[in-house]
């Protein structure tokens, strides 16, 4: 009973994370640290058990082979979109599985609009897809750094609302969150792969130019945040200053987006009862 109850409670905490359409979400009043009233010990245990439930989640929706999931991760750096997706996909099955990460766009891509590379690596049915970084970019960095004029990256929340409602309306479920670290978390973690010759490979100095951007890439995301999440296609807002609740809350919304799918596996053909084989 208790477990249930704790079960409950953890998934109305969970809720809480999404952006709601029509709210005005403020970054600074969204909790970077909750610990959900978790242990680190009881997070890992949490993942663990919800990872087995995607595992079979999943399958189901392999062997389905109608809808798919989108998880868009989105995150100021080093709030940790490698490891969160690590964590939270390590032991699925592979073959529906399909991580996709972007880049600042180069050749083909950038000869076509913003659009064009993410469409082609959306999931396909069955398929669950992770996007490292995303068409997000292109009103997040591409607005901070001035990449293109206001007018031009105003326009594209219109356009992101509608593609993500083509793709759920031809199947496939868009689940977006954003890893929230504080700025004080974010510093001591550049520190640390500054200071450690196995992690000093992710430390590149223009991480600390967007970092002087701190404000200016908070009110991006509140911004794209807010103009896009929607019923359909909502946003989560997931407290990033530890990483196992991060990678916990991260587990429990890709579950909880799949089980509202309730996949199921197709009818076996007819006449297979009392087949033996010899
Ligand atoms: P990551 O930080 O995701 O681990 P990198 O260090 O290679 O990987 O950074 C990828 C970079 O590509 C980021 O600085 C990101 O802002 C940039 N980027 C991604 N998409 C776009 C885009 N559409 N326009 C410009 N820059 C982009």
């Amino acid at each position: 009973m208790a477990d249930q109850d704790d079960d409950r409670t953890l998934r109305t905490a969970i809720e809480r994370l999404r952006v709601k359409p029509g709210s005005d979400l403020v970054l600074s009043k969204r909790a970077t640290d909750d610990d959900f009233g978790m242990t680190k010990d009881e997070a890992l245990e949490r993942l663990a058990e919800t990872r087995s439930r995607i595992d079979v989640l999943q399958q189901r929706l392999y062997a389905e082979s109608r809808r798919s999931v989108l998880l868009v991760v989105q995150a100021m750096d080093a709030a940790g979109k490698d490891g969160t997706i690590r964590n939270v996909l390590t032991g699925l099955n592979p073959a529906g599985i399909r991580v996709a990460s972007f880049k600042a766009p180069a050749g083909p891509e950038a000869q076509h609009d913003y659009l064009w590379r993410v469409h082609q690596v959306c999931p396909s049915r069955g398929e669950i897809v992770v996007f490292n970084r995303s068409h997000y970019e292109d009103v997040l960095v591409v607005r901070v750094k001035s990449f293109v004029p206001e007018d031009v990256w105003r326009r594209r929340y219109g356009h992101i609302r509608h593609f993500e409602e083509l793709l759920g309306d031809e199947g496939t479920t868009v689940v977006k969150v954003f890893l929230h670290v504080s700025k004080d978390e974010q510093a001591r973690r550049f520190q640390e792969r500054l200071d450690d010759p196995e992690k000093r490979w992710k430390f590149r100095a223009g991480d600390l130019d967007d970092r002087a951007l701190w404000s200016e890439f908070q009110s991006a995301y509140e911004d794209a945040i807010n103009e896009t999440s929607t019923a359909d296609a909502p946003w989560y807002v997931v407290p990033a200053d530890s990483n196992s609740r991060r990678n916990m809350a991260v587990g429990e919304i890709l579950r909880a987006t799949l089980e509202r799918l309730d996949p199921q596996i197709p009818e076996p053909e007819a006449g297979l009862d009392g087949v033996k084989v010899v």
